[in-house]
Order: C-alpha cells, then sequence, then structure tokens
C-alpha cells in the first residue's frame, strides 16, 4: 500500500532523511523506531505530503505520488491517508460526532453519520457521540482522533506518536486495543515510536532508523534476537 524509493530530504544543510526505503503492505503494521531526531517523523510528512520530496520516489497503492525527478507531488487530501499526530488536536468547539464527521463532507448526510457511528463503534466512543472534547479523558480524545482518520476509510494510516501523550497503564490498554483495530480493519499502518518495546508489542516489521538512515528492517524477533551492529543491539537492550 505504501512504497519509498530512495527518499532523502533535507533541512538546509542538514540531512534528515537519508536514502530511506519502506514497504507498508495492506493489513500490516509497520513500525518506524529510532531516536529523537533520526527523521521518523519527516518521512511520515513525506509520505502524507505534507512536505515536498525532494529526492527519490514514493508510491501507493500501485500509483506514484511523489516523484522528485518529474515534480509530482499529489495533495495530502487526494492520497487517502488518515493521520493521527502526538497532539491530536480536535477541534474543540465541534462534538465527538462532529469531529470525526470532519472530513466525510462530500457524503450524503445519512451516509456520513453510519460512517461516524461505525467509526466511534469501532474506536469504543459511541456513547460520547455529543460529548465535546474538553469534557475527556488524554485516552479518549485519542480513541477519537483514531476514529476521526478511520472514517473515510483511508488505505494508510500514518501514526506519530499517538500513544506519547497517555500514562503508562493506559498507553497499555490503548495499544493493544489499537493493534486489534487494525490487524481488523486490514488497513497499512506505519507508525512511528521511539519506544522499542511498543514497536515489539505493536508491529508486523520494524524499521530502525539512526540520523536519518535505516539501520535494520525486519519482524520484530528478527531484530531483537539478531541484531546487525552495537546500535541496534543497545536500542533494543531496554526491552525485556
Ligand atoms: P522525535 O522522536 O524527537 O519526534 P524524529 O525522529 O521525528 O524525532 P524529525 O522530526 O523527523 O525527527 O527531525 C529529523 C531532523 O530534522 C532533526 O534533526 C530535526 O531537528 C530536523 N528538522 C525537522 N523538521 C525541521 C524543520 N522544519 N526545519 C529544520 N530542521 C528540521
Ligand atoms: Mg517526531
Amino acid at each position: 500500500a505504501l512504497f519509498l524509493d530512495r527518499v532523502s530530504h533535507d533541512f538546509g544543510k542538514l540531512r534528515a532523511v537519508d536514502g530511506v526505503e519502506i514497504t507498508v503492505a495492506a493489513g500490516e503494521v509497520v513500525c518506524l523506531l529510532g531516536p529523537s531526531g533520526c527523521g521518523k517523523s519527516t518521512v511520515l510528512r513525506l509520505s502524507a505530503g505534507l512536505e515536498a520530496l525532494q529526492q527519490g520516489r514514493i508510491a501507493m497503492r500501485g500509483q506514484i505520488v511523489g516523484d522528485a525527478a518529474t515534480g509530482r507531488n499529489m495533495a495530502p487530501e487526494h492520497r487517502q491517508v488518515g493521520l493521527v499526530f502526538q497532539d491530536f488536536a480536535l477541534f474543540p468547539h465541534l462534538t465527538v460526532a462532529a469531529n470525526v464527521a470532519f472530513g466525510l463532507t462530500a457524503l450524503p448526510a445519512g451516509e456520513r453519520q453510519e460512517r461516524v457511528r461505525e467509526a466511534l463503534a469501532q474506536v469504543g466512543m459511541l456513547d460520547y457521540a455529543q460529548t465535546y472534547p474538553h469534557a475527556l479523558s488524554g485516552g479518549q480524545q485519542q480513541r477519537v482522533a483514531l476514529a476521526r482518520a478511520l472514517a473515510p476509510r483511508p488505505a494508510l494510516l500514518l501514526l506519530d506518536e499517538p500513544f506519547s501523550g497517555l500514562d503508562a497503564r493506559l498507553r497499555e490498554q490503548i495499544r493493544e486495543d489499537t493493534v486489534h483495530l487494525l490487524k481488523a480493519s486490514g488497513i497499512a499502518t506505519l507508525l512511528v515510536t521511539h519506544d522499542p518495546e511498543e514497536a515489539m508489542f505493536m508491529a508486523d516489521r520494524i524499521y530502525l532508523m539512526r540520523r536519518g538512515r535505516v539501520e535494520q528492517a525486519g519482524r520484530p524477533s528478527d531484530i531483537y534476537y539478531r541484531p546487525l551492529n552495537a546500535f541496534v543491539a543497545s536500542f533494543f537492550s531496554v526491552v525485556n
């Protein structure tokens, strides 16, 4: 569903992303893991089309959406991606239902309502449809943000540290719920995290980044038990 082909990105003199190749298949949860500043969010923003592509190509559903060589750069709203970022940024003046309906304006009212119900049911927030965001806990807001991303039925979900604002107990619960939800939905997911434990628990495959490059890619157990170098080994050493 997503293919990044030798993508690089510079901020001035800094090479933030350096020749990255990433694939995410339909139904797969892929974690982009690495220390702060290694380029994870930039990869996600490039995938979403929020950052203009400087080098490389990006394909989605077998179609080129970005190509630095030809200047092709499909607008974010045409890429069929759902986005959830760290600060979930629900609209404070809209109810939960209206927040989830936000990306569905092209649909007839009846269908829109049905989609909102479906998405809220998926994340267990149907009872809160008429509530305003300020009356929700962080975890509940997080789930609404996920429902809003899911409601348009995107082919690809891009999640940037979606659980980082939550306390440890809640984070574990929501991680688990989210994995089940994503597996059941069959959507391709690229999830950014700096937490190796989260990646071990959630990912079908992991790309571990360091200084803009992919240091190692593979299934969690492969990376954990067969690290290619000392950086990879030490990064996972905190996981039991
Ligand atoms: P974190 O885990 O802290 O969120 P990250 O892996 O998501 O880090 P990025 O946000 O992709 O890292 O940043 C990669 C590098 O690019 C960093 O060194 C950062 O300072 C730099 N950078 C990111 N965005 C910009 C920008 N708009 N202008 C200049 N430099 C930037
Ligand atoms: Mg980031």
